[in-house]
């Protein structure tokens, strides 16, 4: 091997959770090397086309509550680090059938953890936020300190602090496999093998790229959002909170217009699987991109129903739960992988980073980890191999 170096930590994949946790691995004094196979912030993962909704009251056990938090104080200490505005105090709308999906099931971990929400009925949300129409049987669940955040300045915002930390980045370099030698680990790459005591993978919707080496379930989907003209009075920003809905039609989220840029909305169910090298076809290539966008914010959002201003596609790595992974590689110790982060992880980038940074420097997983075990996929612990 030439040309080889050795870092404390090398991180594979500077995204979302990556440029988190370099910048959490730096400021701890870690010697730490961050790859990416493009140049974060980018438009090829999961985190572009901004913003991102951040909600606290979660379905899905207290530790997604927690981290929640925990993550909101991070946001706010990322803005206060690099003087940016990175979070949007919107409040957040969630929607709901209750014959198809009922919030109760939120609402104990949220009082254990003092997190504000109110129950509201469809007349209250008609009242409210005359834009929306409920039906009848509706229920809405609101947050006031629920919001979104400008997730591709997030990126660059940890990718300054990182740099600042003395962190290393090697950017359009992919990284092709890992492996253990001599004691540590090497990582190879399109540029050459670097040597390092711990290895990060969150390489995001390129997890299967990583086989045989890193072999988790993992399954990209190609994913569309649409930005919609829209009565400004009724659906700008101040106006409109950010939202989510769901009812037998599929699940929707969204928010406002913001400077103008026309109501963001997305779909959170369905979608085409996409594996790793294959072509991610543009916006528009297929006819429910638009149309099924479209036909959600007639229902439910009727003045926002305006002209197509944008469209983007993006991807959702979707585990088999749709729960996270995080965990330490079942036959490489030493490397913890990061993944499957199904739709609803960018909220949680800064906290994943920390607890990332934490279980790297002392060998210890934080408890609020522990559920995101690989354990509860047996097949998954049997299939990875060095
Ligand atoms: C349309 C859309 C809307 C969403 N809305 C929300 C929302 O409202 N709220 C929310 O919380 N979450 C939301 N999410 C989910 C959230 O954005 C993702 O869960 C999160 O960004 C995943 O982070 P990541 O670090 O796993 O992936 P990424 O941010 O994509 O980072 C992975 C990185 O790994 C790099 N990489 C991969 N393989 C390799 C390799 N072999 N070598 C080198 N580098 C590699 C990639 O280049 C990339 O930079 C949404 C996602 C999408 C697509």
């Amino acid at each position: 091997m030439s040309g080889i170096s050795a870092y404390d930590v090398i991180v594979v994949g500077a995204g979302s959770m990556g440029m988190s946790a370099g910048y959490h691995l730096a400021a701890r004094g870690l010697r730490t090397l961050l790859i990416d196979a493009f140049d974060p912030p980018h438009t090829g993962g999961s985190h572009h086309g901004e913003p991102r909704l951040i909600r606290h009251v979660y379905h899905g056990g207290g530790h997604y509550v927690r981290l929640a938090l925990r993550a909101d104080a991070l946001w706010r200490e990322l803005e206060s680090l690099t003087g940016q505005r990175l979070l949007e105090r919107s409040g957040v709308l969630n929607v709901s059938d209750p014959c198809a999906y009922a919030f109760d099931g939120r609402f104990a971990d949220a009082d254990r953890e003092g997190v504000l929400y109110e129950s509201l009925d469809a007349a209250e949300i008609a009242r409210r936020w005359p834009g929306w129409r409920v039906p009848a049987h509706y229920r809405g669940l609101y947050e006031p300190d629920a919001g979104y955040l400008f997730s591709e300045r997030c990126v660059a915002a940890y990718r300054s602090l990182a740099l600042a930390e003395g962190a290393e980045l090697l950017t359009d370099t992919a990284v092709l496999g890992i492996g253990a030698q001599g004691g540590g680990l090497t990582v190879s790459t399109s540029r050459g093998d670097y040597a390092a005591g711990r290895v990060i993978v969150s390489a995001g919707a390129w997890f299967k790229s990583l086989a045989p080496s890193v072999d988790i379930p993992v399954q990209a989907v190609r994913k569309v959002v649409g930005w919609f003209e829209a009565d400004e009075r009724l659906y700008g920003a101040g106006r409109l909170p950010g939202f989510t809905f769901g009812g037998p039609g599929g699940g929707y989220y969204g928010f406002p217009s913001i400077d103008g840029a026309g109501v963001k909305i997305g779909r959170h169910d369905g979608g085409r699987p996409w594996q790793p090298g294959e072509r991610l076809e543009p916006f528009g290539a297929y006819p429910e991109d638009e149309s099924d966008l479209r036909a959600a914010l007639r229902e439910f959002l009727p003045g926002a129903d305006g002209r197509l201003v944008r469209g983007a596609v993006c991807k959702y790595e979707l585990s088999p739960d749709e729960q996270f992974i995080v965990d330490e590689h079942p036959s490489l110790p030493g490397v913890l992988l990061a993944g499957g982060f199904s739709g609803h992880g960018f909220k949680f980038a800064s906290a994943i980073g920390e607890a990332l940074a934490e279980w790297t420097a002392s060998g210890t997983p934080p408890a609020d980890l522990l559920p995101f075990s690989l354990s509860r996929f047996p097949s998954a612990t049997a299939a990875s191999t060095p």
